[in-house]
């Protein structure tokens, strides 16, 4: 079983997080895009698109030289991006299904070694009531000895007789 127990394992990666600050910077707000573009902004705080073709980050034109992405992309944020470690528990499935299936089939083999036993026990009381009734049985023959002593005649007879043809 040991070997499969290290099936957990921690990861470390890096995300990307929002840090609060208390100027405010051009953004892109793009899907996956974190650029700073503009660290502390010196326009005055915009949410209308058309600011940022003022903004240092176009450089004059449309696009920005940080990433690439269209002026109408960029927000002002009082926040910038940064990378953070970031710990997962990372579980290994295969391990883990390894894991489990070991851990069901000592079970299973567990009881069928319990299912086992009880049979033969069940077999073992199902014996035991047929040598006491065999038991009850010779008791009752103790208690008729003429029957068993008429039986041995009968049966010294048969040897005797047997003797005599052989002879
Ligand atoms: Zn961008
Ligand atoms: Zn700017
Ligand atoms: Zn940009």
């Amino acid at each position: 079983m040991k070997q499969y127990k290290n099936f957990r394992s921690v990861i470390t990666s890096q995300i990307w997080v929002q840090e609060t600050t208390s100027r405010h910077n051009t953004l892109c707000s793009q899907p996956d895009c974190y650029s700073n573009c503009h660290v502390q902004c010196n326009l005055g705080f915009s949410l209308n698109a058309a600011t940022f073709l003022q903004c240092a980050a176009m450089g004059g034109g449309t696009k920005c030289l940080q990433c690439n992405h269209s002026y109408d992309t960029h927000r002002h944020y009082n926040s910038l991006w940064k990378l953070k470690d970031h710990s997962q528990d990372k579980v290994d499935r295969d391990a883990e299904a390894k894991y489990k299936k070991a851990k069901r089939e000592k079970n299973n083999h567990e009881t069928t070694i319990v299912d086992l036993v009880e049979k033969s026990l069940d077999n073992m009381k199902e014996k035991l009531k047929v040598v006491k009734a065999a038991n009850e049985k010779v008791k009752g023959s103790i208690g008729m000895p003429k029957v068993v002593e008429a039986a041995n005649e009968k049966t010294k007879g048969n040897v005797y007789q047997k003797h005599i043809i052989e002879d």
